[in-house]
């Protein structure tokens, strides 16, 4: 049920053609710096994130995942061995994880080791107007909190009542670790 999901997430990028390569930008502030990572996560990833593992000096780095288009598996490999030794001597957080990313964390949840999910976002479907919409949560909140937020996400065309996509249990199953 979670492949299909994948699957589908990844359908709905690349109908629009072939997906970019993972690219990323680096922005410092505060002695934090900020990798916004952008484009697909698949077998191409290694030829990005190895160069960007050499010359990192930074002792806390955020991970911005807002613009991760998909993963593949390959890429899911590739980015746990990017994270395993980033992580060494780091203190290293993910903001702004988009759904696909979640599912990857649930399944495989050393993508998570050590690195907290500060914030996260989910898919949600109006069920009067079948308006969609992504919507932000902060993932530093309680789980009973965030389960109540699920349920008060509203139509921004008709201010209906959103439903999520996904079972927003499973979605949250990366908090019970
Ligand atoms: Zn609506």
């Amino acid at each position: 049920m979670v492949l299909c999901e994948h699957f589908r997430i990844a359908h709905r990028f690349l109908k629009n053609g072939v997906a970019r390569v993972l690219t990323y930008t680096l922005r410092e502030h505060n002695h934090v710096l900020t990798i916004d990572f952008r484009g697909g996560v698949d077998e191409k990833a290694p030829a990005t994130l190895t160069p960007l593992l050499a010359r990192l000096s930074a002792k806390v780095i955020t991970l911005n995942m807002e613009a991760v288009e998909y993963f593949n598996s390959l890429g899911i490999k590739a980015w746990a061995h990017f994270v395993k030794p980033l992580v060494q001597g780091r203190k290293v957080t993910y903001e702004n994880c988009p759904p696909d990313f979640i599912n990857q964390v649930n399944m495989m949840p050393l993508l998570a080791d050590s690195i907290p999910i500060l914030s996260f976002s989910s898919e949600f479907v109006c069920p009067n107007c079948n308006h969609g919409q992504r919507e932000q949560f902060d993932a530093t909140e309680d789980k009973k909190v965030l389960l109540a937020q699920f349920e008060q996400k509203i139509c921004s065309e008709c201010q209906s009542q959103l439903l999520p996509d996904e079972d927003p249990e499973t979605i949250l199953s990366f908090k019970n670790s």
